[in-house]
C-alpha cells in the first residue's frame, strides 16, 4: 500500500475544512497558536517514516503526556495505582469534576485529568520529588522518540498554574478524599510541567512505536514495559483517550488513540505502525477536529483499524 500517496490524498481532503475548530484558548499561552496548521505522520514498527504537511513544528503535547505518565506509573507500581485510579470512561469532560465527589475522590481513569493528577503524585512519591518525576519523565520521552531535542514550556505550564482552576480544586477535592499524597500546589505544578512538553508529530509517532510492539521498541530492542501492561495501556487510549468523545472516535477511527488540547493525536495500529496528527483547532470536545478526521480518512481508506 502506498502510504505516501494516502497521506497526499488525506491533507489535500482535509484542506478545505482549515478554519473551523477553535484553538485552545483557556491557556492563555496557547490562544495565539496558528489554526491553520496540519500535519501528520506514520511510523512503521520496521522504520519507515511517512509524513505530509506541519510534521516538523513542535507543539504542546498537553494531554497526550498522560501515556507517558502512565506508562512510567504502571512500571513503578501498578497494584496501589489500581487502587487509586479506576478504568472506565467518565463520559465527562477532561477537566470535570462532577463523578469526583460522589466516588470519594478516586477519578475514572489516568486520562481524564483528574485520574493524570493521581498519576503524577504517584510518580513524585516514587522518585522523591518534582524534579525527579519530571526529569525521569523527559528522560523517557527522549529515549523513546530517540532525540536529545525535548524540552519542557515553562511559559505554558505557568500560563495554565495562573488559569488552572478547575485542575487545582479536583487535586484538592482529591486531596480531602487523601487520594493526592503530597502537597497539593507541588502536584499542579508537576502536572502542568508534563503537559507543556513540546514535541513534533514525527517526534511523538517514534516515542510510540513501543505501544504498537508489545512494550519493547521495536528499532532498539529496548523493553519499557511488559505485552501485558501495553494492552492495558492500549485498552484505556482506545475506550478513555478523548474524554466524553471516547466513543465517537472509537466509532470513527477504531484504534487506541489520546489526543491533547494543543491540537495533537496519537494513534497505534498494534503490530505494525503509529500515527500522529498536527492541528490546533478543536472541536467541542477538546479533540482536535481535523485530527479527528484526518485518522478517520486514514483507517477507512486503509482498513487499519483494530476491528
Ligand atoms: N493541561 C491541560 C489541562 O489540564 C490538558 C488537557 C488536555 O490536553 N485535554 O487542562
Amino acid at each position: 500500500m502506498d502510504l505516501n500517496a494516502i497521506l497526499n490524498e488525506i491533507n489535500h481532503e482535509i484542506r478545505p475544512l482549515l478554519g473551523q475548530g477553535k484553538v485552545a484558548d483557556y491557556i492563555p499561552a496557547l490562544a495565539t497558536v496558528d489554526p491553520g496548521q496540519f500535519g501528520m505522520v506514520v511510523t512503521t514498527n520496521d522504520g519507515q517514516i511517512y509524513a505530509v504537511g506541519d510534521a516538523e513544528q513542535k507543539f504542546s503535547i498537553q494531554s497526550i503526556s498522560k501515556v507517558f505518565s502512565f506508562t512510567l506509573a504502571l512500571k513503578a507500581d501498578p497494584d496501589a495505582l489500581c487502587r487509586r485510579v479506576w478504568r472506565e470512561p467518565s463520559g465527562n469532560p477532561f477537566n470535570s469534576l462532577i463523578q469526583l465527589e460522589y466516588e470519594a475522590g478516586i477519578p475514572r481513569n489516568p486520562f481524564i485529568n483528574a485520574g493524570a493528577i493521581v498519576v503524577t503524585d504517584s510518580l513524585i512519591s516514587h522518585f522523591g520529588g518534582q524534579d525527579q518525576a519530571l526529569s525521569a519523565l523527559i528522560t523517557f520521552i527522549k529515549e523513546t522518540a530517540d532525540t536529545p531535542d525535548i524540552e519542557m514550556d515553562h511559559k505554558v505550564a505557568i500560563s495554565e498554574m495562573h488559569h488552572g482552576y478547575k485542575n487545582i480544586s479536583s487535586a484538592n477535592l482529591m486531596k480531602s478524599f487523601g487520594n493526592i499524597h503530597n502537597e497539593v500546589d507541588t502536584v499542579v505544578r508537576t502536572y502542568f510541567h508534563h503537559c507543556s512538553v513540546t514535541m513534533t508529530a514525527r517526534e511523538l509517532a517514534r516515542s510510540l512505536l513501543y505501544l504498537s510492539h508489545h512494550g519493547t521498541d521495536p528499532l532498539t530492542g529496548t523493553q519499557h514495559i511488559t505485552p501485558a501492561q501495553t494492552k492495558q495501556i492500549n485498552s484505556l487510549m482506545l475506550t478513555c483517550g478523548h474524554y466524553n468523545a471516547s466513543g465517537d472516535f472509537a466509532y470513527r477511527v477504531g484504534l487506541p488513540g489520546k489526543s491533547g488540547v494543543g491540537g495533537g493525536i496519537i494513534a497505534v495500529v498494534p503490530g505494525k505502525m503509529t500515527l500522529a496528527v498536527f492541528s490546533p483547532a478543536l472541536n467541542e470536545y477538546g479533540n482536535s477536529f481535523i485530527g479527528t478526521q484526518a485518522l478517520d480518512l486514514f483507517t477507512t481508506k486503509t482498513g487499519f483499524s483494530i476491528f
